[in-house]
Order: C-alpha cells, then sequence, then structure tokens
C-alpha cells in the first residue's frame, strides 16, 4: 500500500514539475508546504529557498491581507474564483499572475492549508493595459477632432478621403457621408495652384508638414478662403500612407485684409491709388528704369479754380467734380500708367517709357485738354481748368521726393504763366532735349498769351541818310526769362508747326503798323518781313492769302518785302517759283538774307527776279579796308548791281563800316550803328526825334 502510495506521490509530483503553472501548497499560516519547478521560474525562488518559509514574502505590501480574506471566504464556505494578482518576484519586480485556489482538507475533512495553482501573466497583462490605453486615446483624438473649429480631413495618397470631421462638413457644406470615398476634386475652384501642387509633391517625397492659403469651393457654389497646413500620415512599416490636411476658413478675414489694404492704398472718393501706392509705384518704376535705362514722366496736376468751385456749389458737388475729371484724366493715359490722388484736387500720373519727349508732350497736353469741356454737376454747367507740371526721371531728379517736387514746381510755373497749361521743370537742363520740350510748351502759350511782341529795326538809304524800310523782327517777352531771341525760339517754331502761327502773327502786326506809319510818316515806307523756309513753302504764305491781307489792311505790294534764305531758292519747286513770280506781279519784293552764307550764284538769283540781297553781318563785323571781307562785298556789290538787284548790309556796327560800304556802293544799311531793333513806340521815338529822318 505504502509502496503504491509512493509511487502515487512520485507520479503526482512528475506531473506538477511539468506544469507550466507554479503549483504551491502551504499551510492555513501560510508556510509553504511544496515549490515546484515552475514556480521556481516565475518567482525566481528554488524549492529549498520557499520551502517551510511564508509565502508572505510573494506579496507586495498592499496585498499583504489579501491571503487572510481568502482564507476567510473559504471558511466561510464561498467559493474562490481564480482571480489575478500580483506578486514579487525574487528581484523584486513585480508579476501578474492568474491564480486558482483549491482548499486541503485533512482526514477528518477539516481545513488545513491551501494549493494555488498560478500562471505568468504579466505579457498578457501588459498587452491589454496597452490595448486599452490606445484605445483610449483613440477616443481623445476623436474627440478632439470632432470638438475643432477647423476641417480635419485625412486621404490616402491616391486621394481618397479617408475622414472628414464636423468642421469640414460645415465649412465646404458636403457631410462626412457626401466626402468619405470620394476625392477633392469638388473642392477645387480650378487647376490646383502651383504652390499646392509643390507643397503636395514636397509630402509625397517625405516631407514634414506645410502651409499655404487657398480657395475652395463650398457646396453651395461660395468661394472660401482657406489656410492649410499638410502633413503626412505615417506608418512604421510601410512609411507614408496619407495625407491629413487641416483647413482653417480664413475667409472673413481675408476680405478684411484686402479692405485694410484697399483703404490704406486707395482714395475713398475716386478709388484711385493714393500717396502711399504712388511711391511705391513709382519707386518701383524707377528702379526698373535705373536697371533698363529708361525714362519716366511724372505729371503734377493741380485744378485750378477748384476752390472757389468748392465754395460756390458745396463739398458734395467738388467731390463730383473731382470724381468726374479723375476719369477724363484716366482716358488721357495708358493702363501700364498710374493715375493717382494725392488728395485735394491734386493729381500725379506716372509715365512709363517716357524716353520720347515729344510723346510725352501730347499726353501732357491731352490731360489739360481733357478738362476743356464743361462739366455737368448736380443739373449745372461747371467749367475747371488744370495746371500741370513735368519732371523727367532721370534728369530732374533719381527719387521719388525729387521728381514730385520739381514736378510740383514745373506745375507752380503753369499757375504763375497764367495756368491751363503745362510746364516742364527747368534746372539745371543738361538735356537740349528737354529744353527745346520746354521751348516747344512755352511757345505755344506765348502765342495764346500774346507775349510775343514784333520790334523794328530802320534800314537806311546810304545815299541820302534817311530811313526807308524798317525790319520787323519778332520778340518773346517771356514773363520770367525776359526777353528770348528768336534764334532760340523759332528754330523749335519751325519743328513743331508753329512757326505758320508765329508769321502770320508777325506778318499782320507789321503790316497794320507800317499802314499807321505809312499814314504818319511817309506812304513810301517799306516794310521787311522774314518768312521761314517752311513757312514760305507752305499754303499759309500763298500768294492769294497775302496779297489779301494787304488788300484787307490798305497796303500795296511795293510797300512789302519778304526776306527769305537762300535755302528756300535751293530747295525750290515749281509752286515756289510760281510763288516768287505771283509776288513780283502784284509788287512785292523779295530779299535774299543771309547772302554770302548759302552756296546760291549770283546769276542762279536772277533767274528769280530777286530784288534785294542782304550781305550777311558775319561779312560786315569785320569789315575794314584791304581784309578779304572787304574784297567780297565789293565783288559782291558790283555783280549784284550788274544783275539789276539793290543791297542791304545788315549787322553795321561801326562808322568805318558804313563809310566802307557807302563807298563801294551798298545801296542800304542796317544795324546797331543806327539802332538796334526797337519796339514800335521807340521806333516812333526815333523819328520823332532824332536826326535820323524818314525819307
Ligand atoms: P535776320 O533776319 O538776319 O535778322 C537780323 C538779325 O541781326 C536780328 O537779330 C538783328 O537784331 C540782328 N542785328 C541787326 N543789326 C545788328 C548789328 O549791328 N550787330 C549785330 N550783332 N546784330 C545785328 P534777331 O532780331 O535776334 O533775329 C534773329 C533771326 O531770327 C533773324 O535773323 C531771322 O532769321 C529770325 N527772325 C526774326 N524775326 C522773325 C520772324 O518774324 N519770322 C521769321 N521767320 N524769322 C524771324
Ligand atoms: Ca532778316
Ligand atoms: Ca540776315
Amino acid at each position: 500500500m505504502e509502496a503504491e502510495y509512493k509511487k502515487l506521490l512520485n507520479h503526482f509530483e512528475a506531473i506538477v514539475n511539468a506544469s507550466d503553472d507554479a503549483i504551491i501548497s502551504k499551510t492555513l499560516g501560510g508556510v509553504v508546504l511544496t515549490w515546484n519547478k515552475a514556480a521556481e521560474r516565475i518567482f525566481g525562488y528554488t524549492a529549498q529557498e520557499m520551502v517551510g518559509e511564508s509565502i508572505l514574502k510573494l506579496f507586495p505590501e498592499h496585498l499583504l491581507d489579501e491571503e487572510e480574506k481568502i482564507i476567510t471566504k473559504i471558511l466561510n464556505g464561498q467559493r474562490v474564483e481564480h482571480h489575478e494578482t500580483i506578486r514579487l518576484h525574487k528581484d523584486g519586480s513585480h508579476i501578474h499572475i492568474s491564480v486558482s485556489i483549491s482548499p486541503i482538507h485533512n482526514a477528518d475533512g477539516e481545513l488545513v492549508g491551501l494549493s494555488k495553482v498560478a500562471r505568468d501573466v504579466s505579457e498578457e497583462v501588459m498587452l491589454r493595459a496597452l490595448n486599452s490605453r490606445l484605445g483610449n486615446y483613440a477616443k481623445y483624438f476623436e474627440a478632439i477632432v470632432d470638438a475643432s473649429d477647423d476641417a480635419i480631413i485625412s486621404k490616402t495618397l491616391d486621394g481618397v478621403i479617408t475622414s472628414w470631421n464636423p468642421a469640414a462638413e460645415r465649412i465646404f457644406g458636403y457631410s462626412a457621408n457626401e466626402m468619405i470615398g470620394q476625392t477633392l476634386e469638388r473642392l477645387l475652384p480650378d487647376n490646383r495652384s502651383q504652390e499646392e501642387k509643390n507643397i503636395l509633391t514636397k509630402i509625397a517625397h517625405g516631407e514634414k508638414i506645410d502651409h499655404f492659403r487657398t480657395v475652395r469651393l463650398h457646396k453651395n457654389g461660395s468661394k472660401i478662403d482657406v489656410s492649410v497646413t499638410v502633413s503626412p500620415i505615417m506608418s512604421e512599416e510601410d512609411g507614408i500612407i496619407g495625407v491629413s490636411k487641416i483647413a482653417r476658413d480664413i475667409t472673413a478675414e481675408v476680405k478684411s485684409e484686402r479692405k485694410i489694404w484697399q483703404q490704406a492704398n486707395f482714395d475713398q472718393l475716386t478709388n484711385l491709388p493714393n500717396r502711399r501706392l504712388l511711391n511705391d509705384r513709382l519707386n518701383h518704376e524707377i528702379i526698373k528704369s535705373i536697371r533698363e535705362n529708361g525714362n519716366i514722366a511724372t505729371f503734377f496736376i493741380d485744378l485750378d479754380n477748384f476752390k472757389e468751385i468748392n465754395d460756390l456749389l458745396g463739398h458734395d458737388s467738388g467731390d463730383e467734380l473731382l470724381v468726374q475729371a479723375s476719369a477724363r484724366f484716366s482716358q488721357c493715359i495708358r493702363k501700364s500708367d498710374t493715375l493717382s490722388r494725392l488728395g485735394g484736387d491734386e493729381f500725379v500720373v506716372v509715365i512709363t517709357d517716357a524716353s520720347d519727349l515729344e510723346n510725352v508732350n501730347t499726353i501732357a497736353e491731352t490731360l489739360v485738354e481733357s478738362l476743356r469741356s464743361p462739366f455737368y454737376i448736380g443739373g449745372k454747367q461747371v467749367h475747371v481748368t488744370c495746371s500741370l507740371g513735368v519732371s523727367i526721371f532721370p534728369e530732374h531728379g533719381r527719387t521719388v521726393d525729387d521728381l514730385l517736387k520739381h514736378a510740383d514746381q514745373a506745375m507752380y510755373e503753369s499757375k504763375k504763366y497764367g495756368k491751363n497749361q503745362c510746364r516742364f521743370f527747368n534746372y539745371d537742363l543738361e538735356s537740349s532735349l528737354i529744353q527745346h520740350s520746354y521751348i516747344a510748351f512755352d511757345i505755344r502759350s506765348a502765342v495764346k498769351l500774346n507775349q510775343l511782341e514784333v520790334y523794328y529795326q530802320p534800314i537806311i538809304c546810304a545815299k541820302t541818310d534817311t530811313i526807308v524800310k524798317t525790319e520787323a523782327l519778332v520778340r518773346w517777352n517771356h514773363p520770367i526769362k525776359g526777353i528770348i531771341s528768336p534764334d532760340v525760339f523759332i528754330p523749335i517754331a519751325e519743328e513743331t508747326g508753329l512757326i505758320h502761327e508765329i508769321g502770320n502773327w508777325v506778318f499782320d502786326q507789321a503790316t497794320s503798323q507800317l499802314k499807321k506809319w505809312q499814314e504818319k510818316y511817309n506812304p513810301d515806307l517799306q516794310m521787311s518781313i522774314n518768312k521761314s523756309v517752311i513757312q514760305f513753302h507752305a499754303d499759309d504764305c500763298a500768294e492769294v492769302t497775302l496779297i489779301e491781307k494787304l488788300k484787307a489792311v490798305g497796303i500795296e505790294g511795293r510797300s512789302i518785302i519778304i526776306e527769305i534764305t537762300e535755302s528756300a531758292l535751293m530747295n525750290h519747286t515749281q509752286a515756289s517759283v510760281a510763288k516768287l513770280f505771283s509776288f513780283r506781279d502784284h509788287g512785292i519784293h523779295i530779299a535774299i538774307d543771309d547772302f554770302g552764307t548759302g552756296y546760291s550764284s549770283l546769276s542762279y538769283l536772277n533767274k528769280f527776279d530777286i530784288d534785294y540781297l542782304k550781305i550777311d553781318r558775319s561779312f560786315i563785323n569785320n569789315l575794314t579796308e584791304n581784309t578779304s571781307q572787304f574784297a567780297l562785298c565789293e565783288a559782291i556789290v558790283m555783280m549784284a548791281h550788274k544783275l539789276g538787284l539793290k543791297v542791304i548790309a545788315e549787322g553795321v556796327e561801326t562808322s568805318i563800316q558804313r563809310e566802307l560800304l557807302t563807298e563801294m556802293g551798298c545801296d542800304y544799311l542796317q544795324g546797331y550803328l543806327f539802332t538796334k531793333p526797337i519796339p514800335a513806340q521807340a521806333f516812333e521815338a526815333l523819328i520823332e526825334h532824332s536826326e535820323l529822318e524818314l525819307s
């Protein structure tokens, strides 16, 4: 029996030791009775170390009463379910175990101990804890994503939407149901902006995160400004598996940004760029022009009588006038030019590509002219003019401030000169081209503003010492620059075509003056009038016109000498030859001015039935006996006489010159020796009070 029992016991022991679970038995007092192999493995103590020792060694402090509770339960006849608990390993670490407990009774059925089967479930517990934590995270995330004001969207790399939060529903109008499984295509107003494409490429290449602003379409078709943050969704095994996007609706911000920008840079009344934007643009153009060697014209415009209109009609009408005037100005310039309002009635225009100054002139004049026709404001007709000043980059300044300042100064000149006109800035006129342009401007107003005057210089008969003729010479009374010589402005008047207007005006002045003098002093007095080559060839110098004019004034043709230069004959046409003969037929005399400086021969002149030669004053200037000038003058006089022409010497300054010329037979003398060209009144005083007499 005993042998049988022993065998059985060994058998049990073998099973117990083969078990993966710790199998332990102990007394009610907690003294360990048996300790199998698995218990050694799990708890780190050998059977030798544990048998006879208290099991409480394995209990962490907070669980020390656990054992007692279990025994109480068992003594009370309650079942003890298998449960999870914690024990201490020999090395002090915690071990999670799952234990099942069964009571050990003696032969009398008394409870004497407990047997425990414990499994190490540490790994399982950890895994469970991890899972539960992850589960919680997912819940947190979900809560955050749902609560967000920003649209939070995730997509696969193919662009298929995998999540779509409530804010996305609000912002874009599409529900998650409508969007998940779809692409973002329907939100795109047109093609993706290049910026966005670049960002998505970057993300696909593993870059972390990026922001951009773009426009998206709401389901209802309206546009939404969004600020988007993109980041890749990574998985440890597969790398980038998708993209997440956080989009914030910034429509309101963008709108107010735009409004602020608009207010900061534009004039509220006219919607034109204000001073600030003008500065920016002009500065920008200066930088560009420096690089490209270009020119910029800056026009400063100021309405002339705006204050009066404002006072008279009230501010609302004044505002309306400014709006209408700015609309007219903007019609005069290209889109690439800038028209801005500085405030009040001041406007500035910036013209780019302004290398053609004639063109700049034209634009400036067009701007002034654009106000010519009346405005209609509140049913009333209103007239307003403007004064304009021009400065040119780089001649008149290389900075915004200088260009504006100088254009402003030029504008004030326009005001001073009588308003309703344009004027170039004129300091440091290095560029003759610019000087040329501003003279061209000035001449135009000179004619309009009656700044021209005819001076007269007597022509003396050498034999009788009496005044027989007078030459009409135009002068320009410039209110600032004083009297300007025709040598300066006639060539420009010729180029700009204003010579016709000036020539006709001089002709009218000189002939009506002659009429008075003929009546007052001598009916034989002759008037010599200069005609530019250009005018001579033009229709307004047609003999019919001149002769009719003379008739109207009551002067005969023989009272008039037309002075033309040799070049007028050199380039003669059939028409001009016919004109000459027609003059002759009507008794009008022809003089060749500045003779000797051109190339015509005397015999050539004979063909055209010329009456006078005026020896150029460069020959008279240095005239003394036995000089080449003397020989030349003598030859001219001799030849002219042979051909039936009379000779006038101009520029006679000394009495020696006068004697020599008289001796060689020169018919008429003109020059400072007698008098400089003088105004009509002074001419009368000369006749009335000096020894010089009319013949
Ligand atoms: P021009 O026809 O040869 O006129 C004579 C110029 O010689 C005048 O200059 C006159 O003031 C100047 N002069 C006269 N006597 C003397 C003298 O003794 N010494 C010196 N150094 N100069 C003297 P001005 O008035 O300045 O006129 C210059 C030119 O302008 C004129 O030369 C003429 O070609 C042109 N011009 C003047 N008035 C008219 C005009 O009404 N129509 C046109 N087409 N040309 C005009
Ligand atoms: Ca002359
Ligand atoms: Ca001359």
